[in-house]
């Protein structure tokens, strides 16, 4: 190496040590002014502070809370599958985040990365690509495919271990996504999630008819979130309905203008919500934004009702 060479890099140091000064400085601002407004926004919030850190979480555990207490529970679409539940006590869960899939099996589906935004929990049905970017999300916790429960402050959460949605179209497919020796992939836990006295199934892309055994713990439910046109047909999203009764039904999955992309393959969930107008004419609520809170109160006669977000999504 020359002595200029020395010098250089030297020089080259320095102005790389001012440039990551520089950027902490403007990260450290971001971060302030980020979670200045959290704050505004969400009086709520288990005590925040101005780090991303699990301190939110520590003032929960003590204080505890109770899933079953009625209150105001907001729900956010973030398109596709994923949804952001906050609870009367601030705690946020984001169910199935997407990504584009990586190994060249599948197009383009999304045109976007998925937010990086903040939440105390991130939950997944499945590990299938447009379900499973646990890691683009801010999550202080990852519950990946939860089976069994899991509890902390004013939100239980149930993870029911079933099949997702098989292909039976040939042998070949038939052997590794059908039942009983399907690859992992094709595992689905339905998802129950309990906040303020409301529970809320996340279906993931889970099949028609769950084992016998789940069905104790999805009657009673409030608010069904399921994939709408795709993953199932619309007799199979009837029939479905049918059978569990819930409240609401919030449809997922579907084709979102400005998030996902012809070549995907998702269909629309409109004409499925045209044809529940026609079935229930005074109780489908098309949002005319990406959020919606409900309580018990709000849900009271609802036999079923549709919340559809249609084109409307969170974008951060
Ligand atoms: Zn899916």
């Amino acid at each position: 190496m020359t002595t200029l060479g020395v010098v250089e890099s030297a020089t080259a140091r320095k102005d790389h040590m001012r440039f990551i000064t520089s950027a902490l400085i403007v990260t450290f601002v971001l971060l302030a002014l980020t979670f200045g407004t959290r704050a505004q926004q969400s009086q709520t919030s288990p005590t925040p502070s101005a780090a991303w850190d699990n301190n939110p979480l520590i003032t929960v555990q003590k204080e505890g809370g109770d899933p079953a207490r009625k209150g105001d529970v907001k729900i956010e679409f973030y398109g596709h599958d994923a949804f952001k539940i906050t609870s009367p006590k601030g705690l946020t869960v984001l169910t199935d985040p997407w990504r584009n899939d990586s190994t060249g099996a599948y197009p383009k589906w999304f045109l976007n990365d998925f937010p990086a935004l903040r939440v105390d929990i991130v939950i997944s049905t499945h590990a299938h690509f447009d379900h499973d970017a646990v890691e683009r999300p801010n999550g202080l916790m990852v519950l990946e495919r939860l089976v069994g429960q899991f509890k902390l402050g004013d939100i239980e959460i149930t993870g029911l271990a079933d099949k997702h949605q098989c292909d039976s179209g040939s042998a070949d497919s038939r052997s590794k996504t059908c039942p009983p020796n399907n690859v992992i992939g094709f595992d689905n836990a339905i998802q129950i999630i309990q906040t303020g006295g409301l529970r809320i199934a996340i279906w993931g892309d889970n099949r028609t008819v769950p084992d016998p055994s789940l069905d104790h713990y999805l009657t009673n439910i409030d608010v069904l979130i399921l994939p709408v046109e795709t993953v199932l047909s619309r007799a199979e999203v009837d029939a479905i309905v049918r059978k569990y009764d819930p409240k609401a039904i919030i449809p997922a999955h579907y084709f979102l203008n400005g998030l996902t992309t012809d070549i995907s393959d998702l269909e629309s969930a409109g004409g499925w919500v045209s044809d529940q107008e026609k079935v229930h004419p005074a109780d489908v609520r098309r949002r005319d934004s990406a959020e919606l809170t409900l309580n018990t109160a709000a849900l009271k006669g609802a036999h079923p009702r549709v919340y559809y977000f249609g084109n409307h999504f969170q974008k951060k």
